[in-house]
């Protein structure tokens, strides 16, 4: 194989070709390919000129000898859409969202799991196991049926109903657990010791970030169809919702990586990580100025995917914000639900909460002065809305009986 792990703490190597979790000193392990061995060959035009209709248009930099290998639904290529200037997004001029909704199971976590099951499928594994907040427990069910794999997956009683339900008809075995999703990360890790499972909790083995580090090479592409130039084009800003941080660091990986084969310059967009309020964990840390971020207490917030109160890539995302001049910016509730709606009803996109947040945290620091109205931003919205519909009420809907006289006059008062 083509790649090295190395210890993103030490840069220790360890060997490919065997199950890797976290590195001796408890840190990520991360890939590392021989770029100068694919540079000949991996040039933009060439990946331009595929017809392969996923994330593994960039094979090369995945961990497969051949786009064969993998274990795909079809997962990434997703549109990156140009915001319309009306009502609160009026003042943007270069907004865009990248529309991780179209995803198999409706999110990004598809990106991660089809590269984690791809390789956990190609070691020999039979069965995976992982905690999730939500949206992953979806994607490692159905990678996981589509690979052959057993799924054992240890989610917070609170985790939304969509996700259970998806994850139960996928045939995987879910158990709900009175607590958060730290603790459910402790009964995972025990219960892969005792039955043998391999752990795919995010960051905790090499290849899920390798997944989502495919939104970073898609976004180049993306702005380079957009503004219709030969050279890729990275934006000025990203505003990332970060629960774990595996898309941060992936995408920032992503870039370094595209420099080395020569596609970019050095320049980098500022990264943005958005938390929400009652969990930010990161945003204490970097407005702290720490290295790392402790367990955040009492971790709440209906945004499950930035239910995320401790992440053990936490250097590895503030090493990332600082380089790019970014910064760390939380939320409340409140507002990252009013943003939902907002994208929803004004771009005509089926945001989830985490979309939502990261549009909030754009308007306040537009606000703020931070952007300005002519930078090229890139929103992620991360998942569909779908998988949150217990959040939203839709009694308030008029009701017409379809026998009564007056119904004309329901319409009237509504318009
Ligand atoms: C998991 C998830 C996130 C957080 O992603 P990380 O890369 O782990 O920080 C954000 N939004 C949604 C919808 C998610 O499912």
């Amino acid at each position: 194989m083509h790649l090295d792990l190395k210890c993103s703490l030490t840069g220790e190597s360890y060997p490919v070709d065997q199950l890797q979790n976290l590195s001796a000193q408890g840190k990520p392990l991360l890939a590392e390919y021989d770029l100068d061995a694919i540079k000949e060959t991996m040039t933009p035009q060439a990946v331009r000129a595929r017809n392969i209709r996923s994330m593994w248009k960039f094979w090369e930099l995945m961990p497969v000898d051949s786009p064969e290998e993998a274990v795909s639904l079809g997962e990434g290529c997703t549109p990156l859409l140009q915001a319309n200037r009306v009502g609160p997004f009026e003042p943007f001029e270069n907004l865009f969202v990248k529309d991780e909704s179209f995803n198999p199971t409706g999110s990004f976590k598809a990106r991660g799991m089809s590269a984690a099951v791809t390789r956990a499928k190609a070691l020999g594994v039979k069965a995976i196991a992982l905690p999730s907040a939500g949206n992953a427990a979806g994607a490692a069910t159905y990678y996981a049926a589509r690979a052959g794999l057993e799924c054992h997956l240890f989610v917070p009683e609170d985790t939304p109903p969509a996700n259970i339900v998806e994850s139960k008809l996928g045939g995987a075995n879910i158990y709900l657990v009175n607590g958060l999703i730290s603790d459910c990360g402790r009964l995972c890790r025990e219960a892969c010791d005792q039955f043998g499972w391999f752990d795919l909790s995010t960051l905790k083995e090499p290849f899920r970030v390798e997944g989502k580090k495919t939104m970073g090479y898609e976004l180049a592409f993306d702005l380079a169809d957009h503004f219709g130039t030969e050279t890729l084009q990275l934006p000025d800003v990203i505003f990332y919702p970060t629960g774990g941080g595996t898309g941060l660091i992936g995408i920032w990986k992503a870039f370094d990586e595209v420099e080395a084969l020569g596609w970019i310059g050095s320049a980098r967009p500022k990264m943005v990580a958005v938390q929400a309020d009652g969990c930010s964990p990161i945003v204490k840390a970097y407005l702290e100025g720490a290295d790392s971020a402790p367990l955040f207490p009492n971790a709440a917030t209906c945004a499950s995917g930035l239910r995320v109160p401790v992440a053990v890539g936490d250097f590895l995302m503030l090493d990332a914000i600082r380089k790019s001049s970014g910064t760390a910016i939380s939320v409340s509730d409140q507002k990252l639900m009013q943003g939902t709606e907002e994208i929803c009803r004004w771009q005509g996109i089926s945001a989830c909460p985490e979309g939502g947040a990261v549009w909030k945290a754009a308007e306040q620091l537009m606000s703020d002065g931070w952007l300005s109205p002519e930078e090229t931003i890139v929103l992620f919205n991360t998942g569909t809305g779908l998988k949150y519909n217990h959040l939203f009420k839709s009694d308030d809907i008029p009701r017409i009986d379809h026998e009564g006289e007056n119904w004309m006059k329901i319409l009237e008062q509504q318009s």
